[in-house]
């Protein structure tokens, strides 16, 4: 009886010892403190391609650092001096936001895979959407333009006349195109529809950051939606995506096909056709999840053109985003954080890549967890500063920090 109460006693006291450890919390935040405290692990990175698009593919376990981007875009409605060509006004804002509309539904309502037959590919939310930009020197408010030119306001895929690779328009008539993708929805000249050999179904190029359409005019305003996937089709040529029938396209699960318009009788293009956003068909409405890897990754690139045309919400701190790793992870891809990095008692999270941590944000160190920077760059995006690492301890159990090759610090407090 005795025994077990000094049993009872002794446990409450270890109890008590254990809980009055305190937990102590250094920041650092100049990138010097943090090269000083770190153990370098050796003076090289470890392998880590940080532009394989199936590093980007979507995560359930993280949707903290893959929210919906979104992509700026503005119109032109190119149209001769009488205005009798293209959509004009509110019809023209009308339209554009009716193809946008239509574009950002089959984005988040992607389809699965028609091929290979009875695949098992999966089905993600394609992670982007365009929002149409404002202008308040426009008579309606909207970035949507007509561009009055009689030399340049049509479109012609074939033929001596062929204008569809021409840049002009764009140079003449795009705006801010460096934060902005331009979308020219144009029509076809009406002499040429109607003439033999002349199709005036519908085309479209990217050329940059801007692209053109054209035959918007043939189904009426409300025929926007007719567009939307040829649309979807040319943003992802501006964001890095290849046409998908051919075996080179950069993802395994587009597999190589005949590029079949729609399913016939017989001949190659009987039974089961291709669906992919990036095959020429009838559909076009589903996008693998490589595909949104590419997307993602080219979305990710600091120096890309396309990385400038999204709206950069990434910015602002925000501690419901904020990542919590609990197990060892590898992370090889450039990530756009909103909120902290905390890693948990004996958890480590390797960082290969490129990280925008938010305005204050700090990467949490817990006791007993392990950030291993691998060659990576630690920044704010934003041209402000982020909060540092914090690194806890508790008796002898502390967080740490470990290097593998050149690590990148920058945008920290003490050092701007
Ligand atoms: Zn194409």
């Amino acid at each position: 009886m005795a025994r077990s109460r000094y049993f009872i006693l002794f446990i409450s006291f270890g109890f008590l010892l254990s809980c009055n450890k305190k937990l102590k919390t250094l920041t650092y935040n100049a990138s010097e403190k943090i090269d000083e405290i770190a153990m370098v692990r050796s003076d090289k990175k470890e392998r880590c391609d940080c532009l394989d698009p199936n590093n980007y593919i979507p995560d359930a376990r993280f949707p903290q650092f893959d929210d919906i981007k979104y992509i700026r875009v503005n119109f032109h409605y190119p149209n001769a001096s009488d205005s009798s060509y293209n959509f004009v006004r509110e019809e023209a804002v009308i339209y554009s936001k009716g193809l946008l509309q239509s574009g950002n539904n089959k984005l988040k309502k992607n389809k699965k895979m028609n091929l290979p037959e009875g695949n098992d590919t999966p089905v993600y939310d394609a992670g982007y959407r365009y929002l149409l930009q404002k202008d308040p020197t426009t008579t309606t408010g909207y970035a949507v333009y007509e561009d009055i030119d009689d030399e340049n306001w049509y479109f012609i895929k074939k033929g001596k006349n062929k204008n569809n690779y021409s840049r002009t328009v764009i140079k003449k008539f795009a705006r801010n195109d460096d934060t902005i993708l331009n979308i020219f929805a144009m029509a076809y000249p009406p002499d040429s529809i109607g003439r033999k050999g002349f199709s005036s179904g519908r085309a479209g190029i990217a050329l940059g950051n801007s692209l053109k359409i054209a035959g918007i005019r043939k189904y009426g305003v409300n025929g926007a939606w007719r567009f939307s996937a040829l649309m979807n089709h040319e943003i992802g040529h501006v964001y890095g995506l290849r046409h998908s029938w051919y075996k080179n396209d950069g993802c395994d699960d587009t597999p190589p096909n005949p590029n079949c318009w729609g399913s016939k009788k017989e001949g190659p293009c009987a039974g089961v056709t291709s669906n992919n956003m990036m095959d020429y068909n009838n559909q076009q409405i589903a996008i693998t999840p490589c595909q949104i890897g590419m997307v993602k990754k080219s979305m990710h690139r600091e120096s890309g053109k396309a990385r400038k045309l999204l709206v950069k919400d990434w910015c602002e701190y925000d501690a419901n985003k904020s990542l919590i790793i609990s197990e060892d992870l590898q992370l090889d891809r450039a990530i756009d954080m909103k909120g902290d990095i905390i890693i948990e008692a004996n958890a480590s999270l390797r960082l290969s890549c490129r990280v925008h941590m938010p305005k204050g944000g700090k990467i949490i160190v817990q006791p007993g967890a392990t950030l291993i920077l691998n060659g990576c760059k630690i920044h704010n995006d934003c041209g402000e500063s982020w909060g540092g690492i914090e690194v806890q301890s508790k008796g002898k159990v502390s967080g740490k920090i470990e290097y593998l090759g050149r690590v990148t610090i920058d945008n920290l407090p003490d050092n701007l």
